[in-house]
């Protein structure tokens, strides 16, 4: 990417930040500051970012794995719904995943899964938004997809302003749907709060892949799934 480009992209990104952070701020405190018991419950939102450690996850063709764009994208969107007034949990913060116990790499891995959906359930009020990267056969398949839990009937209202959000921000050509997760996705299947997860583009795609790995791309990713996490919120 351009030098003027990154500058650009951050500018943008600063200047819609300050933007929310201005507007939307002082009507989360109004709104706590006049009401007693306020209209909707305050959700809070666990971010997940999927793999970590061992587990890289998908891995592009010149061997970058998905934990560390997870990771990053995650951080961001963090700091800006924490920003934007909401009650943000991780459930990792650095590359290492949530258990290094057991004798094998699937031990291990189930153990993570477990302690994540553990944050997962930890209270009724959680809404989740987990950070993934996806891989196909085809390098030609691009564009973000969201997945969302078939147990909560919020879990669809939130993967639709995400998308929404995603397409209208910075994919204006993706016509992908948000998709029921199947029975496969342990974590999906196993929660009953609202939940999605964010595949936010093909690893197996070169040029989405050299997008997905770029610091102000990561950023927009963050900014524009936040706000569909608002869209939802104000529905
Ligand atoms: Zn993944």
């Amino acid at each position: 990417m351009g030098y003027k480009k990154a500058i650009y992209r951050g500018a943008v990104c600063l200047m819609l930040i300050a933007f929310f952070a201005l507007l939307i701020r002082p009507a989360a405190q109004i709104k706590l500051m006049t009401s007693a018991t306020p209209a909707k419950a305050e959700p809070r939102v666990i971010v997940d970012a999927g793999h970590g450690g061992e587990d890289g996850g998908a891995v592009s063709a010149d061997g970058v794995p998905e934990k560390g764009i997870n990771l990053s994208i995650s951080n961001d969107l963090s700091d800006l719904l924490t920003v934007f007034g909401f009650s943000v949990e991780k459930t990792r913060t650095d590359d290492n995943a949530l258990s290094d116990d057991g004798d094998s790499v699937k031990a291990r891995k189930v153990n993570d899964m477990k302690l994540r959906l553990e944050k997962f359930n930890s209270s009724p009020e959680n809404v989740i938004i987990s950070i993934h990267q996806n891989k196909f056969s085809s390098t030609k398949s691009k564009g973000t997809q969201v997945f969302y839990s078939p147990n909560n009937e919020n879990s669809q209202k939130l993967a639709d302003t995400i998308k929404d959000s995603v397409r209208s921000l910075l994919q204006p050509e993706n016509e992908r749907l948000s998709k029921k997760a199947d029975g496969n996705i342990f974590l999906l299947k196993n929660t009953d709060n609202p939940a999605v997860i964010v595949e936010c583009g093909f690893l197996s795609n070169p040029g989405e892949s050299a997008l997905l790995v770029d610091e102000g791309y990561q950023k927009e990713m963050a900014f524009s799934i936040s706000t569909g996490f608002l869209d939802y919120y104000h529905l």
